[in-house]
């Protein structure tokens, strides 16, 4: 027997679909199984990142190609092309704008277009943005080594200053 009456069983389903669409799910399947845990909409950071993957300080953004205006896509309805035109203007704009906040916070943004996860491609695009975490977490972690020639010639200009200043109070 069904719990819910089949209104609310088709609100939930239809919620379900728009929180998981597919793209968004084909990469969080294949993180998942590669062993990376992450938070999906995250609502705390700018722009509602889809998947966020805190310990590699990773925000990925899953775009639909024609909402965000994906340049190498480039298809446009043949009705009404102002409108959409400035529509998608302010998405990108606005995708623009979270991505430098995100970045100033330190952390590295991905963004993954609906296009390069379709079945010929879905594959290469899904190691690469496993290896653009992986890259991210190994910069984020890389150990600051100072240059010691670089240091040391800045530490002796600095003691020739101070030593000239003591030297004109004499
Ligand atoms: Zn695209």
């Amino acid at each position: 027997m069904d719990i819910w009456d089949k209104k609310k069983r088709s609100a939930v389903m239809a919620k379900i679909r728009s929180r998981d669409t597919k793209p968004e799910w084909i990469v969080r399947r294949y993180l998942f199984s590669r062993g990376y845990r992450y938070r999906k909409n995250v609502k705390g950071l700018p722009g509602t990142p889809d998947i966020v993957l805190r310990k590699y300080g990773v925000a990925i953004f899953i775009h639909g190609c024609f909402w965000h205006g994906h340049e190498v896509d480039g298809t446009m309805p043949k009705t009404n092309q102002e409108f959409w035109k400035s529509k998608i203007k302010r998405n990108q704009q606005r995708d623009a704008r979270n991505k430098e906040a995100l970045l100033k916070m330190g952390w590295s943004v991905i963004t993954i277009w609906e296009c390069q996860l379709k079945p010929a491609v879905r594959q290469q695009s899904l190691q690469e943005i496993e290896y653009h975490i992986n890259h991210a977490y190994l910069s984020r972690f890389k150990p600051k080594v100072p240059h010691p020639y670089g240091e040391g010639k800045e530490k002796a200009l600095g003691m020739v200053a101070e030593d000239e200043e003591r030297y004109g109070r004499k």
